[in-house]
């Protein structure tokens, strides 16, 4: 990964963390938030149902009280008797009744027994609401805590009553439960003030609490907190409040009660036990949180090794060739640019080839050259040590990059290369290479690519019969390179500046008397007067094409020239012009000749063609056709460089040709002098048999025309008669 996506990814997945840090956290929040005022509610609900139980409770004293009353005001004030049985009938184990006669103080009650108040206390009974409840007080008789319910009535004399019913607060702690939330809750019964009335039996009940706001008042609160508290009691509202007491937060609920003379029920639960639920829920919610953190992070990991994995892929797919597995060029030129990066000199680069390679596979069939392919290719493998670099280009051109300690260990390279290419895998059908160097050293300041066509430079210019397979780059090649390079740039324009001209050289009988043609050869003259010669430039134009037209071009000039002459009835003699066999694969090439013949008025028989012996190489059906077309306009054919290749006695007979150039390697020195004397001869016989004309070319010495004598040779065309010449220069020769 490169350093800058990294270092996005690694943004991004700190910010996705906080984001999920900051969800989370507003999630509890809002758990916190929902669990509480679901808790309150619940808290609220469990005090409103105490309040109802308790209600409900003391309503039934006041039913059962009120039965008894109307019992009581069927019967006369004064028939105790009628009163005690009454009183039988209702007073039972919890509660007691009692009634008191209001005219007379006289009290009557089964625990007790009857008896009279004082004026004191009937004065009180007289003073009290029709009908309520007193808060707890200690019962005068039994000396329990007790509460009661009272209603006044009248006897059936009209005598006024009041009747009460005592229950002891333990009574009422027994029938409810005032603690919730596995005691850790309570409900209190309050008055306005605050006072508990009624508190559980649990332990835990808070037993030294006696006031409400006692609580309440403690540091930590504020003062409003009790304040709102009173008014809302005051009210008779019910709500829920939190309050801080002995170092704990609580919760409490308070809901007035119907019964009783401002009478509330209070629950009171530390805030603690309320939130566990909460807490838990946001425990295993941030147990959720880190759990999907953890598997995104695993995913992230995961899919950070696959994508690397991919990335291999694509790599391999990209960087290696799927044939061979060894790099493709474009990994060759990162790596290669690379390691000339370093600070060695000695590199060296292998541009190979494999000789003859079109025609294995055209022979044997790809999948044959395929394997050919991955056998060389495992021969570099083999001789590569860890920090070369190798590669395959296309078709069957490798690459490799070495780095050497001694000079001389790259020819011993080359070598191990050649024999492991030679040995095969095949015994049958061996294979040869070709290996073009390029050591860094002799071509500094180069890049890669420099060093990569230098090595192939020095490849082409293997020469494959010379019995080395390897070559190294020297600057000549460069120079060769550079020098072709500038010509190709130059050729067009300097065609139409007429920096291409011909020169002719005289074709003399054999005693030099005579001078019966004359041969037209191109020169590239520079506007600064310099010459090349058309062994610089004539290869090269083969290769690019151009020449084409240059040899139309100077057969033009001839025609011109010729037509001239014989528009001013001078001397002329027949002239030869060069044709490159590239002309041959030009389609329309002999009626474009004849055209331009034509359009000179040029008579049939006064210019010679001149194709070299190397075109009988080619597909000869085509050429002779070409050779007839050409001979049928007139123009005369002849065979050029005869006897520097390949051509036998036996070619010479089956060619339409009108004239033979016999090559100036007839006429070298050399040990066999006799029997090519006789070679040559018979080649002569054979020509004339034909009824073909013989030149002999590159005739220097006297020696070289000494071979010649008395074998009806035609003509001598050398520098022992004559050089090329300006044309002025020829026609002047010929006109003496
Ligand atoms: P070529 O057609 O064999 O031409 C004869 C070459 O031999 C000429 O070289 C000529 O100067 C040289 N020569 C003649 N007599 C002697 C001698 O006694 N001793 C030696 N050592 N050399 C002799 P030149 O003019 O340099 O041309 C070289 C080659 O370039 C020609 O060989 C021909 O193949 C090619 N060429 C020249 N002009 C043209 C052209 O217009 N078109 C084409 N296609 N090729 C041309
Ligand atoms: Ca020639
Ligand atoms: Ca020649």
């Amino acid at each position: 990964m490169k350093m800058k996506t990294k270092s996005v990814f690694i943004i991004l997945s700190i910010l996705s963390a906080i984001g999920i840090l900051a969800a989370s956290f507003t999630f509890i929040q809002n758990v916190k938030l929902l669990l509480w005022d679901k808790s309150v509610t619940d808290i609220l609900e469990v005090t409103e149902q105490g309040q109802h139980a308790l209600d409900t409770f003391i309503d039934k004293d006041y039913d059962t009280l009120h039965l008894f009353a109307g019992e009581l005001s069927g019967v006369d004030s004064t028939d105790t008797e009628a009163i005690q049985r009454i009183l039988n009938v209702f007073d039972d184990e919890t509660t007691s009744f009692f009634c008191v006669n209001l005219g007379t103080g006289k009290v009557y009650s089964d625990t007790f027994g009857d008896q009279i108040v004082n004026e004191a206390r009937r004065q009180e009974f007289l003073e009290m609401e029709p009908n309520g409840i007193r808060e707890p007080f200690y019962d005068g008789y039994t000396g329990v805590r007790s509460i009661g319910v009272y209603e006044q009535f009248n006897f059936a004399d009209g005598t006024h009553g009041l009747v009460q019913k005592t229950r002891s607060v333990k009574s009422i702690r027994e029938n409810f439960t005032l603690s919730f939330y596995n005691n850790t809750g309570f409900s209190y019964i309050i008055n306005l003030d605050g006072e508990v009335l009624i508190r559980s039996l649990h332990k835990n009940s808070n037993r030294t609490i006696q006031n409400l706001f006692d609580m309440i008042n403690m540091e930590g609160n504020n003062e409003e907190l009790s304040s709102n508290v009173k008014e809302q009691l005051a009210l008779k509202r019910s709500g829920a409040s939190q309050f801080f007491y002995k170092g704990e937060d609580y919760i409490f609920t308070y809901v007035p009660m119907e019964n009783g003379n401002n009478w509330y029920v209070v629950s009171i639960i530390p805030s603690q036990v309320v939130m566990k639920q909460a807490n838990t829920i946001i425990n295993q919610t941030m147990r959720l949180c880190i759990f999907i953190m953890i598997c995104l992070a695993v995913l992230g990991y995961f899919y950070h090794q696959t994508s690397k994995k991919q990335k291999k892929e694509i790599e391999k797919l990209a960087f290696y060739d799927q044939l061979t597995g060894l790099y493709r060029y474009e990994k060759f030129l990162i790596d290669g640019a690379d390691r000339l990066s370093g600070d060695t000199n000695n590199i060296a680069v292998f541009y190979i080839d494999i000789q003859g390679f079109k025609l294995l596979n055209d022979i044997e069939g790809y999948a044959y050259g395929d394997t050919v392919l991955k056998y060389m290719a495992d021969v570099l493998r083999q001789i590569s040590h860890s920090k070369d670099i190798s590669c395959r280009i296309s078709g069957d051109d490798f690459l490799l990059m070495v780095e050497y300690k001694n000079r001389d260990d790259i020819p011993k390279l080359c070598q191990e290369i050649i024999e492991q290419a030679e040995k095969g895998f095949d015994q049958e059908r061996k294979f040869k290479v070709r290996i073009g160097i390029c050591l860094l050293e002799e071509a500094k300041k180069t890049n890669i690519n420099g060093l990569i066509d230098r090595a192939k430079m020095a490849q082409a210019g293997v020469k494959e019969d010379s019995g080395v397979s390897y070559q190294f780059y020297n600057k000549t090649m460069r120079e060769t390179l550079l020098r072709d390079a500038q010509m190709e740039q130059n050729m067009i324009q300097a065609l139409n500046n007429g920096e291409f001209i011909y020169m002719i050289q005289p074709k003399y009988s054999l005693d030099g008397k005579k001078i019966l043609g004359g041969e037209a050869l191109v020169r590239w003259q520079k506007p600064d007067g310099q010459f090349i010669s058309p062994g610089e430039f004539i290869p090269l134009f083969e290769r690019n094409g151009f020449i084409r037209q240059l040899d139309e071009y100077v057969f033009t000039k001839v025609c011109e020239d010729l037509h001239d002459r014989i528009q001013k009835k001078q001397k002329i003699v027949p002239i030869s012009v060069n044709v490159s066999r590239v002309h041959l694969y030009w389609d329309n090439f002999a009626d474009r000749y004849n055209a331009i013949k034509n359009k000179y008025q040029i008579p049939d028989q006064l210019i010679e063609l001149e194709l070299t012996e190397s075109i009988l190489l080619e597909n000869t059906k085509e050429i002779f056709s070409i050779l007839d077309q050409l001979k049928k306009y007139g123009f005369l054919c002849s065979i050029d460089d005869f006897g520097s290749g390949y051509s036998s006695l036996n070619t010479l007979k089956d060619l339409p040709v009108d004239i033979v150039k016999l090559d100036k390697v007839f006429f070298d020195q050399s040990e066999h002098q006799e029997r090519k004397i006789v070679i040559l001869k018979s080649m002569i016989d054979m020509a004339k048999q034909l009824y073909m004309k013989v030149v002999a070319e590159g005739i220097e010495e006297d020696e070289q025309l000494e071979m010649l004598k008395n074998t009806g040779c035609d003509m001598v065309q050398g520098f022992i008669y004559s050089k090329p010449c300006i044309i002025e220069d020829f026609y002047q020769h010929l006109e003496k």
